[in-house]
């Protein structure tokens, strides 16, 4: 029997990437054959970092030899409309908490209903289960020490960006 190509799409903030993101892409691109990684230019959140600088950042983090169909790109709108135009064939999330599980079990259900597409979840590993982008933002503002939840060129850029 021959073997489906799956493409999966993982939509996020990513303001910024943090290890736990890393740990679910590093995790997913095992289970699938095409990866990307989606970062979105949501109007309404209040962002530190631009879409642009976001695939930069995570572009950088990226070993195409290691990682083999990982890619990174910026999308607008309806992140259903972009994966229907990718032809993806799932939407990849992970889940840290019992509160990310209320709210990703309504994204999936209603991204299922208006567009026919599933989300498969990847949990956390138990070393991420606290770790947020706002919380990284926050911790970084006041200057605690990162190193063991976000990589170094990212520790970097909070730094240099909280200068300004
Ligand atoms: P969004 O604004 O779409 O929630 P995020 O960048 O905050 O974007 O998160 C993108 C995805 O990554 C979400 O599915 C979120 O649950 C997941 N995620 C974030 N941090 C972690 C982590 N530490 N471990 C596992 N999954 C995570």
């Amino acid at each position: 029997m021959n073997k489906k190509y799956v493409r999966a799409i993982f939509p996020g903030s990513f303001d910024p990437i943090t290890n736990g993101h890393l740990d679910v892409i590093n995790r997913g691109m095992k289970l699938f054959d095409e990866l990307i990684i989606a970062v979105g230019r949501s109007p309404v959140k209040n962002q530190l970092f631009t879409p642009e600088e976001r695939v930069e950042m995570i572009s950088e983090l990226i070993d195409h030899k290691k990682m083999p169909g990982v890619s990174v790109e910026s999308f607008e709108g309806l992140m259903v409309e972009y994966a229907a135009g990718k032809k993806a064939d799932v939407i990849l999330r992970g889940l840290r908490s019992l509160t990310d599980v209320q709210y990703e079990f309504q994204l999936a259900m209603t991204n299922r209903a208006v567009a026919g597409i599933e989300t498969i979840f990847i949990m956390t590993s138990e070393q991420y289960g606290f770790t947020s982008s706002t919380l990284i933002r926050e911790i970084a503002t006041l200057g605690g020490d990162l190193s063991n939840l976000i990589p170094k060129s990212i520790q970097k850029r909070l730094k240099h960006r909280l200068k300004k």
